[in-house]
């Protein structure tokens, strides 16, 4: 049986002491509508969100999905990403009805795929 995987399965990040390349991917916002159907832009500023914390955030749930919409690199680089996984096991409520799990999960994603890369690869003119 053949078998088709969806995700890339060679790492985009050069050898050892290369410079690490990326394929441009595109404005974040349109990464994680591809990838989830939700559009960020959406985000109403409510603040509602900005309760959920846990040790180690240093950006709101809400302040990265703001951050996504701008395609602001820090949506990438941003230590909550990694931290948020226990606010990922419960569904997050949002204003504007956004899925912010799966909208977490696709930036943590594209920080994996993008690598060091990230924080220069999201802003683009
Ligand atoms: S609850 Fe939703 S609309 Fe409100 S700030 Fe958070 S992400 Fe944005």
């Amino acid at each position: 049986m053949t078998q088709v995987c969806l995700f890339p399965t060679t790492s985009v990040h050069g050898a050892a002491g290369e410079f690490p390349t990326c394929p441009r991917r595109g404005p974040l916002r349109s990464v994680i509508l591809a990838e989830t159907g939700q559009d960020v832009r959406l985000c109403a500023n409510c603040t509602n969100c900005d309760g959920l914390t846990v040790p180690g955030m240093d950006l709101t749930l809400g302040e990265i999905i703001r951050a996504a919409a701008r395609n602001d690199p820090q949506a990438l680089t941003c230590a909550t990403l990694s931290a948020c996984e226990d606010l990922l096991l419960r569904p997050i409520p949002c204003t504007a009805g956004l899925d912010l799990t799966s909208i977490i999960i696709a930036l943590q994603r594209e920080a994996e795929l993008r690598g060091p890369a990230a924080s220069s690869e999201a802003v683009q003119p």
